[in-house]
C-alpha cells in the first residue's frame, strides 16, 4: 500500500463518524411510518448537508511565466473525486468557471512558494491569506508551478491556512497515474485530518 492509498484511508476512517452519528438521529416527527424503499446511495443529492464553493486560483510569474499546468476539465475531475471521497461527510464541492469560480493570478513569490519550510514563507503565507481573503464565502486553492526549473509536486494545507496549495496537474502523479485524490487529500488537512502514518513519511505531502 503506497503514501496516497494510505492518505485516502485516513480521510475515509475519519469520516466514517460523521455519518454513522447522522443515521442515530431520532425522527422529527411523529407522522405515521412509511413503507421501506431503496437505499439511498452515499452521494446522492438528499445527503449532502453543506455545499463549499471553491476558487480555483491559477498562479504564474509577475511576467506571466511558468504558469501552473492545469486547466478547468483537469481541476474537475479533482473534484469530481473529492466529492466521491466527502459524500459520507455529507460535504459536496461545488467548481463553476462560468460564475467566476476559477481565476489567475502572476505573482512571482507565491508561485515559486515551496511550502512551509521553504524559502521567504512567512511572505508568501502572508500574501496567499490576503489573496485568499478577497473570496469571503469560497474556499481558496492555489495551483503554483514551484521554486525550480521543474514543476513541484507537492501541496499542502492545515488547519490554520485559509487556503490549499497545489502543484499543477500533471505534476501530481501516483504510481506513474495522475493522482485524482490529491485535492481530497489536502481537503483533508484543511479540515484537520491527519495523516495516518508516522514519521517515516513526515516529508510534506
Ligand atoms: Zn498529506
Amino acid at each position: 500500500m503506497n503514501r496516497w492509498s494510505l492518505c485516502l484511508f485516513a480521510v475515509l476512517f475519519a469520516l466514517v463518524p460523521v455519518s454513522t452519528s447522522r443515521s442515530l438521529e431520532p425522527p422529527k416527527s411523529d407522522a405515521p411510518l412509511q413503507p421501506f424503499g431503496p437505499a439511498r446511495q452515499p452521494g446522492s443529492p438528499n445527503d449532502v448537508i453543506r455545499s463549499v464553493r471553491i476558487q480555483a486560483i491559477r498562479l504564474a510569474d509577475n511576467e506571466g511565466w511558468r504558469p501552473a499546468n492545469i486547466d478547468y476539465s483537469q481541476f474537475q475531475a479533482w473534484v469530481d473525486r473529492a466529492n466521491v471521497i466527502f459524500a459520507k461527510a455529507g460535504l459536496r464541492f461545488e467548481f463553476d468557471p462560468e460564475t467566476g469560480g476559477a481565476s489567475t493570478l502572476n505573482s512571482t513569490l507565491p508561485n515559486s512558494n515551496d511550502g512551509p519550510a521553504g524559502p521567504h514563507w512567512p511572505q508568501v503565507w502572508a500574501t496567499a491569506r490576503e489573496v485568499a481573503a478577497q473570496y469571503p464565502g469560497r474556499l481558496v486553492v492555489f495551483i503554483r508551478y514551484g521554486p525550480g526549473p521543474n514543476p513541484t509536486s507537492l501541496g499542502y494545507s492545515g488547519t490554520d491556512f485559509n487556503f490549499v496549495m497545489l502543484p499543477g496537474f500533471h505534476e501530481a502523479f501516483d504510481c506513474r497515474q495522475p493522482n485524482f485524490n490529491l485535492l481530497a487529500h489536502e481537503l483533508g488537512h484543511y479540515f484537520g485530518l491527519a495523516h495516518t502514518f508516522g514519521p517515516y513519511f513526515a516529508k510534506r505531502l
